[in-house]
């Protein structure tokens, strides 16, 4: 039997939100696209219940989503704007106030499932993107112009002067291109749930901080229901797994200090290690890495889809400048702008959160009065707030 070649000008491997909306992104140029994933296809969209993963996305996400014509299609599925951030821990605590700031809502959360199909159904609909799914990866094969990537069974070779890996945290382009990572375990797993209170949550997104790890009730889009993330030491997050729902609504009462009442319902739990990582290497000539691929972060303030769709707005638009001056390649050097851009801002983005895992879990009595004094004053302080505000919502650089 012959072995099938497919030549694409771009290979995205990955059809995640990143690579879904990378492919979206690129196929404004007229160049030939293949989507690869190994999955069948993404989870759909259930008007019944909540997707279990819920994400926040950043006003400039949004921006993206609307340039790429599919927020208003999320709109119509299912998203939750929130007005109002309240965190706190045992010594001090902070406000944001959407109206305060000069804007209609702080950002959204859309239920993983809402973004996956939307932007599956405009990628099928795009002419110049071929998506294929199910597909095993074999090996990468470098040549001067072009990559070559073979799947299992050695039957078919794709082939693209550019691919992208969007294969999420453990990202098979990463490792067959030795790109190299810089890994650390949080020593935290997540627990994420959907949750009905006693007490309605007026869109606001609240975060308690403990010792252990932070827990968050995230407001959905009916008034009494919550998306929590619970991310505290892997033995602690096993035993909250196996208690059963009343048990666990009753611990998530007290860990939250009846914020919201009681809770008076729970839906499926599902748990995930939580793992910092950076690829040493974003880019090599004729390859990138986008979103999880290229690093991982800590969810409690909740950027690392946001950190990635950022990536692939910048690659793309410097990737379609290239294009644009009849380029029938990508330059490296074009490349490697992207990776330094994006490299820096993320790192500063890991760096932070690491911070803020150090500060907020550690007794030490230095660390806490800092801990306390840093909180009510930056609460006073609106000019400030509205900076942290700002760079959290990915709209400005501190
Ligand atoms: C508990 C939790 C809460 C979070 N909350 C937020 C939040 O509020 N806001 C936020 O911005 N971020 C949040 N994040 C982070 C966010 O979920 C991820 O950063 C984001 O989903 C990564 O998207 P991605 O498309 O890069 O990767 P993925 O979603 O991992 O997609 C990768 C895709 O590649 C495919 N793939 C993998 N390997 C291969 C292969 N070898 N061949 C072919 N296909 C392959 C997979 O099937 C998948 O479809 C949270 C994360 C966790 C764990």
């Amino acid at each position: 039997m012959g072995v099938s070649k497919k030549q694409y000008d771009i290979i995205i491997i990955g059809g995640g939100i990143v690579g879904l909306s990378m492919a979206l992104l690129l196929a404004e140029s007229d160049k030939r696209i293949a989507l690869l994933d190994r999955k069948g296809r993404v989870e759909s969209f259930n008007p019944e219940q909540y997707d279990v993963r819920v994400s926040a996305v950043t006003p400039a996400s949004v921006k993206l989503f609307e340039q790429l014509s599919v927020w208003a299609d999320m709109v119509s599925l299912r998203v939750s704007p929130f007005t109002h951030m309240h965190v706190w821990d045992g010594q001090g605590q902070i406000q944001f106030n959407a109206a305060s700031m000069g804007m209609n809502e702080l950002g959204y959360f859309v239920e993983n499932n809402v973004m996956l199909q939307v932007l599956w159904q405009r990628v099928l609909a795009t002419a110049n993107i071929e998506l294929l799914n199910d597909i095993d990866l074999d090996y990468l094969q470098r040549h001067e112009h072009n990559s070559n990537i073979e799947l299992h069974g050695g039957d078919t070779v794709l082939s693209a002067a550019l691919i992208i890996g969007a294969d999420g945290a453990q990202s098979w382009l990463r490792e067959a291109a030795h790109m190299g990572i810089t890994e650390r375990n949080y020593q935290h797993h997540a627990l994420v749930c959907t949750v009905k209170t006693e007490k309605a949550h007026d869109k606001t997104a609240r975060q308690r901080f403990m010792p252990e790890g932070p827990l968050a009730f995230l407001p959905l889009g009916s008034a009494h229901e919550s998306s929590i993330v619970w991310s505290s030491a892997p033995t602690h997050i096993d035993t909250l797994i196996q208690l059963s729902n009343d048990d666990f609504a009753l611990a998530l009462t007290e860990a939250f200090q009846s914020k919201l009442g009681a809770v008076i319902e729970v839906g499926p739990r599902a748990t995930f290690p939580l793992v910092m990582r950076h690829a040493k290497q974003y880019v090599q000539p004729g390859l990138a890495l986008v979103g999880d691929a290229a690093h991982t972060v800590h969810p409690l303030a909740g950027q690392g889809l946001n950190l990635g769709l950022a990536d692939a707005a910048l690659l793309a638009e410097w990737v379609l400048q290239d294009y644009a001056h009849k380029n029938e390649r990508v330059n490296y050097s074009t490349l490697r702008r992207y990776e330094r851009a994006r490299k820096a801002e993320n790192a500063t983005m890991l760096a932070a959160m690491d911070g803020f895992k150090h500060l907020f879990g550690n007794d030490i009595p230095l660390l806490k009065w800092l801990r306390h004094r840093g909180l009510n004053l930056t609460n006073r302080l609106d000019f400030v707030k509205s900076l942290i505000l700002q760079k959290a919502m990915g709209i400005a650089v501190l």
